[in-house]
């Protein structure tokens, strides 16, 4: 079968690798240059690409069985395998310390190796359409028939919109980050860890993150409210380090004796949450010929790392699809189901959590009054030990978020006699302001407007 695919990001490499293997012939386009072979890889068409990520178990996991050749490379570039402490669980694997740079090298360069996939850079300007199927791509206005197109467009991907319907669930959450990226020092310690992946803490009306990647890199990410205009000057270096020396958490981390950035401030931008499922515009269940996955389906925030785990899970379902035999034209009708059983959860669960996040850091208390949002209920198992065991599910991702449904009575009982997580020791988001303005006069800098794009 001739396999076109828009994208070359995670989603086009894994499916496409795993397609060729099975024998068909597969092209992925991208319009995005590949890695070069010194220096910063530029990736305009990924806006998150230099962004802080934190890999899950199941990325290495889906790679160990369908890609070894990938997951080896990644290894030799330097990801950092590490297991958790799952309450109920026990130990399990965690995921990969690593950079997004270092993984997708690491998946670009071995897709480079695999007979029968082909990487062609362009851009895929629609879809070829014959009575009612797709049949191929147009890139950079010239054909590209195929039996079947993979739409792994990612999250901000428009070539299909003229037959697919839009989103049924998400838009932006109201939460916007700023990162940077740091090294340790040579012989330093890491700072504070919440896990072998990351530090969490939540202060009075925002978020900090840190996660930690490969050979001593680290991202440490600032998240706020959308509607903050005036944390928008985060992006500033100085404004950036001063908050950083304000929290003592992050204090700690980006202490000079510790640790030197090796970035710029990366300003990200407003975030967003989103389920898109296979329907087509005029109401098909899908359109023949077609199959969208990764983020082009589920978009999640990155506070919990979920996107390429989620991508690649969908990857593996639909080869399981493929591999029992599902037409080809039609595979996109069973997929859609399985994906709104096993992704469409983890969307809804992060627009209810992440807008809840947003009106509490605006001052609003714990809303008793509906189901609590994940992260109130994790929060609770503080104070309540019988709802840890229930939540390493949850957390490690092997069952979907209404396997804290049990203990949500437990946790919302826990809020009826008036207990609240605290805060993160650290400045109050108004301080935060002072802060900033501060650090921004002190450094000269002439603060202006920053350009808005929902990612
Ligand atoms: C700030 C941020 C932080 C994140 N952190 C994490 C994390 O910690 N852990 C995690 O697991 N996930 C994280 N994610 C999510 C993760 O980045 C995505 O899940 C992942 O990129 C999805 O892969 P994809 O291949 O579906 O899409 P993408 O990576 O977006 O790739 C899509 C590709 O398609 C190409 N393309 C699009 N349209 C066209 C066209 N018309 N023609 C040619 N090429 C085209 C693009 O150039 C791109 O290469 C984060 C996301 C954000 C925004």
């Amino acid at each position: 079968m001739r396999i076109a695919i828009i994208g070359a990001g995670p989603a086009g490499l894994f499916v496409g690798s795993a397609l060729a293997g099975r024998g068909h012939d597969v092209v992925a386009v991208d319009r995005d240059t590949g890695p070069p072979g010194e220096g910063r890889w530029r990736r305009p068409g990924v806006m998150q690409f230099h962004h802080a990520h934190a890999f899950r178990a199941q990325v290495g996991r889906a790679l160990q069985q369908e890609w070894p050749g990938a997951l080896a490379a990644w290894l030799d570039a330097g990801a950092e395998p590490i297991t958790f402490d799952v309450p109920g669980m026990g130990t399990v694997q965690a995921g990969h310390r690593s950079r997004r740079d270092t993984f997708e090298r690491a998946l670009r360069t071995t897709a480079d190796t695999v007979d029968g996939l082909r990487i062609r850079r362009g851009h895929a300007d629609g879809v070829l359409s014959s009575d009612g199927r797709v049949c191929g791509l147009v890139v950079d206005g010239s054909p590209v028939e195929a039996d079947l197109v993979v739409d792994a467009s990612g999250r901000s991907g428009r070539s299909v919109d003229t037959l697919r319907a839009p989103a049924t669930v998400g838009g932006p959450c109201g939460m916007a980050y700023v990162d940077r990226e740091y090294r340790l020092v040579d012989g330093a310690e890491p700072g504070p860890l919440t896990n072998p992946l990351a530090w969490q803490a939540d202060l009075d009306g925002y978020q900090v993150l840190v996660f930690l990647h490969e050979r001593g890199y680290f991202s440490v990410v600032l998240v706020r409210p959308t509607d903050d205009a005036a944390l928008k000057d985060l992006r500033y270096a100085a404004a950036f380090e001063a908050v950083c020396r304000a929290v003592p958490g992050l204090a700690t981390w980006t202490d000079p004796e510790r640790a030197v950035p090796v970035t710029d401030v990366l300003p990200g931008g407003p975030l967003r949450n989103a389920y898109r499922g296979q329907r087509s515009r005029d109401g098909r269940p899908c359109t023949p010929g077609l199959v969208s996955v990764g983020d082009a389906v589920a978009t999640t925030t990155p506070i919990f790392g979920r996107g390429v785990a989620t991508t690649f899970l969908q990857i593996l379902q639909l080869l399981a699809l493929l591999d029992a035999g599902t037409d080809p034209a039609v595979v996109a009708e069973p997929f859609d189901a399985w994906c709104e059983e096993n992704m469409l959860p983890w969307v809804a669960d992060h627009v209810a959590m992440d807008g809840d996040v947003v009106r509490r850091w605006a001052g609003g208390d714990v809303d008793l009054t509906r189901r609590l949002p994940s992260d109130l209920i994790l929060a609770a198992a503080a104070r309540d030990p019988g709802i840890g065991p229930a939540t390493g599910g949850y957390l490690s991702m092997l069952q979907t978020p209404s396997s804290l449904d049990p203990v949500e009575p437990l946790a919302r009982a826990v809020y009826e006699t008036g207990w609240r997580p605290g805060f993160a020791p650290g400045p109050r988001r108004e301080e935060v302001r002072e802060i900033v303005a501060a650090a921004l006069r002190a450094d000269g800098v002439d603060a202006t407007p920053a350009p808005a794009r929902s990612t």
